[in-house]
């Protein structure tokens, strides 16, 4: 256990840690505030997941108008998107270019990951240690670390044995990778998946697809965007970031209010054909009970089946491509560029590895149940410990030395998916309970950071020295996320929402579903009240008794 230094002043006033957008956006906001702030960033360089996954076929599922910044009305007009879904290289460009032009990296250290923050109570202070030796004290943490950022490759028997090219999409080597004239196996048909496959197709030998579930992609429909549109659609810019804000999803995609089961068989094909295509995920939109009514969203799950039998010629490979035994969009709908046409290539084959599991990594390639397959690379997609993973790679440790992961056993818990009780001054941007990665992610983070570096602020300003949600108001906060999970379909998925991913893992439903509008609404009930929900105190002192009720906070969202 770390001595902690002596009660002296801290350091600084924030370590941030990450630098993908919510670490960049978090220092540009805390230098605007006058606080000192530094971020410690594990990669070489910003970008976070847009530094990492640099595999073929990588680009954004969220349009690139919406899927950026809009704190600064001066980089959304001089920044230009070039396609409809941006690419990595093209996301990585932009974090550069706000990195530069924020004049950010002087407060950033690279290549440093953070191995341990420590909360000392009589200073209220976290001391914050890297795996290159610093220890520095600050008063507030601010985890910035993403939701999708701890890669997982299965425990395999004979992973190690195996002789040729390994990778896995989260941690893509940056010079890149040539599969010209290799046997290559793909694992893994995720969002990761579904875009790598169709590239990878188009370079190997061969290409197999270890397939355990199907997962449903519709086509991103995808385009050049024309700079004229673009330039006149910047006219409107703000009032489109204001529609945002207040959406469910926190993009500018159409919901409908009609129900598929009150609408025309014929009527409702021809809304789901529009919509495909239209591109995207904007059928989910279709109509208002897909995602809360079985039989509504078998009407989608059926139309989208037709289509994968149509693209597909061979009838048995698409019927194991058909996704079957959970809902359409309970696990994350997948955007793609080609992929049901990829297994009407020659050099392409579809294994089922539900019906033949996989049993070995063996040295010349990999064994199922029914076969042997020689490889000589494996691509692993196979996710990620989404959402908590990172978070609790660090030895989080809070008041009495609680580990987060001890407090976190049973699965997450915060308050409002931004702090966690017994942990003062700590906080997540788009953590667990939070819309995050049902939502916009870039948005939620912008609101995050804004929300937390005003409390920062707030603090400051009454000398306020530590802030910490009740646990009364965490378990009111956790039994809400609960709750409007629970009217959905989403938890019938057994998906990486839920941490059905990661064997051992608690199943619980981790993203906040009620909506980004809503969402932003009760937080800024909450602020506006006085932060309700949370101690407030001096450091070396208890709370202050006068505090607002936990009802009041309650009354956000009740
Ligand atoms: P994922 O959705 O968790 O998919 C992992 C894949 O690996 C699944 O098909 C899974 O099968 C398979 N798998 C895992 N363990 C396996 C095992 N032991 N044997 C066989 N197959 C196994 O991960 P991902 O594709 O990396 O995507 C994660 C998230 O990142 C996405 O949902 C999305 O939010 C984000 N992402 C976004 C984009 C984008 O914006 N376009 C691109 C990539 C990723 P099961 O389904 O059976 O578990």
């Amino acid at each position: 256990m770390t001595v902690h230094p002596s009660d002296s002043p801290a350091d600084i006033d924030v370590v941030v840690v990450g630098a993908g957008f919510a670490g960049l956006y978090a220092l540009h906001r805390l230098r605007g505030m006058g606080l000192s702030a530094r971020a410690f960033e594990q990669a070489e360089d910003v970008g976070g997941t847009w530094y990492w996954n640099r595999y073929p076929g990588a680009r954004c599922d969220v349009e690139s108008i919406d899927y950026s910044f809009s704190f600064s009305e001066e980089l959304q007009q001089e920044w230009s998107w070039t396609e409809r879904y941006a690419t990595q290289p093209e996301i990585l460009r932009y974090l550069n270019h706000v990195a530069d032009r924020f004049d950010l990296r002087p407060a950033i250290t690279f290549g440093t990951r953070v191995v341990s923050a420590v909360y000392h109570e009589p200073s209220a202070q976290w001391l914050v240690e890297t795996d290159r030796g610093h220890r520095v004290t600050a008063r507030y943490c601010i985890m910035a670390v993403g939701c999708l950022s701890l890669g997982r490759i299965p425990d395999f028997p004979g992973l190690e044995s195996f002789r040729g090219q390994a990778y896995h999409t989260g941690t893509w080597p940056r010079q890149g990778v040539d599969f010209a004239g290799l046997r290559v196996g793909v694992i893994g048909t995720g969002s990761s998946g579904i875009q790598v496959i169709p590239q990878i197709a188009q370079q190997a030998a061969h290409l197999t697809v270890f397939q355990r579930t199907p997962h449903y992609t519709i086509p991103a429909q995808h385009h050049q965007l024309d700079p004229e549109w673009l330039a006149e659609f910047k006219h409107q810019y703000a009032d489109y970031r204001a529609r945002m804000r207040v959406s469910r999803g926190g993009v500018s995609r159409d919901y409908s209010e009609r129900r598929a089961l009150d609408t025309p068989p014929e009527q409702r094909r021809r809304v789901y054909q529009a919509r495909w295509n239209f591109g995207g995920a904007e059928i989910l939109g279709s109509f208002a009970d897909l995602l809360t009514d079985t039989e509504a969203n078998q009407t989608v799950a059926e139309f989208v089946a037709g289509k994968i039998r149509e693209i597909v010629r061979d009838p048995d490979v698409a019927g194991r491509l058909v996704p079957r035994g959970y809902p359409f969009g309970a696990k994350r709908l997948c955007v793609d560029t080609g992929y049901y046409d990829t297994y009407n290539r020659d050099n392409v084959t579809l294994v089922d590895v539900t019906a033949t599991p996989i049993e070995a990594i063996t040295p010349a390639g990999l064994r199922t149940t029914a076969a042997e397959h020689e490889l000589d690379a494996i691509v692993f997609a196979t996710g990620f410990d989404a959402m908590t993973g990172a978070l609790l790679a660090m030895d989080i440790r809070g008041r009495g030395g609680l580990p987060l992961r001890q407090a976190w056993e049973a699965g997450p818990r915060t308050y409002l998916g931004l702090s966690v009780a017994g942990f003062p001054n700590l906080f997540i941007v788009t953590g667990p309970g939070s819309p995050s990665v049902l939502s916009n992610v870039v948005l939620s983070i912008e609101q995050h950071v804004e929300w937390i570096t005003d409390f920062l602020g707030y603090l400051r300003k009454h000398d306020i020295d530590w802030a910490e949600p009740r646990t009364r108001a965490q378990d009111s906060w956790v039994a809400h996320v609960n709750d409007v999970a629970s009217q959905t379909l989403f938890p019938v998925g057994n998906s990486w929402y839920l941490g059905a991913n990661v064997p051992g893992k608690p199943r619980v439903f981790m993203p906040y579903i009620g909506g980004v509008g809503r969402y932003r609404a009760i937080c800024d009930q909450v602020a506006a009240a006085g932060y309700t929900g949370f101690d407030l105190g001096a450091a070396g002192q208890d709370t202050d008794p006068e505090l607002p009720a936990v009802a009041d906070a309650e009354a956000a969202w009740g």
